[in-house]
């Protein structure tokens, strides 16, 4: 079956046949005897036991996400962060080492510099692109590679194939954050990456309305991570948010192919406007890493960021005068979005730090949306002017 089609296509509820699935609002199943019960808790029975450890909204997004993502299961999580400290506290113990990429989503690059510190395992923040790069920060103790690409915000790209190489000949696990461009148009698996992560948050909801995260990777990895962090630590997705996801997903490309088409057309236009220092996009002839581009992903996605020649300031100017674009973090969303790492998500990070992943004080970032592509150009260039007066 054609990826789009996949997208779309739903599995018939087996209760009553209806074409989309009832949502099971419910914390808990009932046995219909004491055998069956213990079955279901022995593992022997695939029937559900309590929604913390099971519900079939959740089970029917988790069956659609790992075919999606190529991977052989996938675990939903409440919230992105839910997936990614879930992920990472079922895979590390003490002692281990992580190489986790300088760029960084900022609550990840948080938890990665500090609570994960607690537990005695050791982190190095490397600025690697490729497994050539990476290698000379590796060590035997070093259990997970951990990196988004595109990453947030820059969007510079890592060569997962060639990472995935060096990790596996020294047996370190790799993760990748996939939010940035959705399973529809980049699938770190089919690159030899172990395990995926997704804010699901962002492009697989669409629509602004949940928070979710998920984590894709072999049964072997992910049977011990639902039965050890999913049970105990109960960082479960409610019902109601994997039945809007499943919805959220059937529209994925299409709302992909369109804000990614907008994107290519504000880049070009942005790059050329005299209150901009440099723009980040994939799509862009200009952009650092095409040639990585070209290797692993379906197309440049829909985020931009870019420099504000007049640095903190205008970037605070300019979020304070746009009027169509949303100023609000997140991104994904069909409406388009906008926001400035430095005063928002990444001041929670050390200045210092910050300026080490390459983040400048007048970075905007950009999250494109599905509206029609002139509004969105009127109202950014109408703010821009508004600045640079
Ligand atoms: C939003 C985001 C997260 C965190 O996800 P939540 O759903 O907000 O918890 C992690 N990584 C990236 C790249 C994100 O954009």
């Amino acid at each position: 079956m054609n990826y789009s089609s996949k997208l779309v296509n739903v599995k018939k509820d087996p209760g009553h046949g209806s074409h989309i699935s009832p949502v099971y609002m419910t914390s808990t199943f009932v046995f219909d005897n004491a055998e069956i019960g213990a079955k279901r808790f022995a593992g022997e029975d695939e029937g559900f036991m309590y929604s913390r450890l099971g519900n079939p909204n959740v089970r029917e997004l988790e069956e659609k996400v790992a075919e999606l993502e190529f991977g052989e299961a996938c675990l939903a999580f409440s919230s992105g962060m839910a997936a990614i400290t879930g992920c990472l506290l079922g895979i590390l113990q003490a002692g281990d080492h992580v190489i986790a990429h300088t760029d960084l989503y900022g609550a990840t690059h948080a938890f990665l510099s500090t609570t994960v510190k607690k537990f005695g395992i050791d982190v190095s923040f490397v600025p690697f692109k490729t497994g050539e790069e990476l290698e000379p920060f590796m060590t035997a103790k070093t259990k997970v590679i951990y990196f988004e690409t595109p990453s947030n915000p820059k969007l510079s790209l890592v060569d997962m194939k060639s990472v995935a190489d060096v990790a596996k000949q020294k047996g370190a696990l790799t993760i990748v954050d996939n939010t940035f461009l959705s399973p529809y148009l980049q699938n770190p698996i089919l690159c030899g990456i172990d395990i995926v992560v997704h804010s699901a948050t962002k492009y697989l909801s669409g629509h602004g309305y949940l928070i979710g995260g998920l984590v894709v990777a072999s049964k072997e990895i992910i049977n011990p991570m639902r039965k050890e962090v999913q049970k105990t630590m109960g960082a479960t997705l409610a019902p109601m948010d994997a039945w809007l996801l499943c919805q959220g997903i059937r529209t994925l490309h299409v709302r992909m192919d369109r804000s990614q088409e907008n994107a290519q057309i504000l880049a070009e236009r942005l790059e050329k406007h005299k209150a901009i220092d440099r723009v980040y996009f994939p799509g862009l002839a200009s952009f650092q890493d095409r040639s990585i581009m070209g290797k692993q992903m379906k197309g440049p996605g829909a985020m931009i960021s870019f420099v504000l020649k007049g640095g903190y300031e205008q970037g605070v100017k300019l979020m304070n005068s746009v009027k169509l674009c949303t100023l609000a973090v997140s991104l994904g969303d069909v409406g388009t979005l906008i926001q400035h790492p430095a005063s928002m998500t990444h001041a929670i990070m050390p200045k210092e730090e910050r300026e080490k992943a390459g983040l400048s004080d007048g970075l905007v970032r950009f999250s494109v949306g599905i509206e029609d592509v002139e509004d969105i150009w009127q109202d950014l260039e109408m703010a821009l002017d508004q600045k640079s007066e």
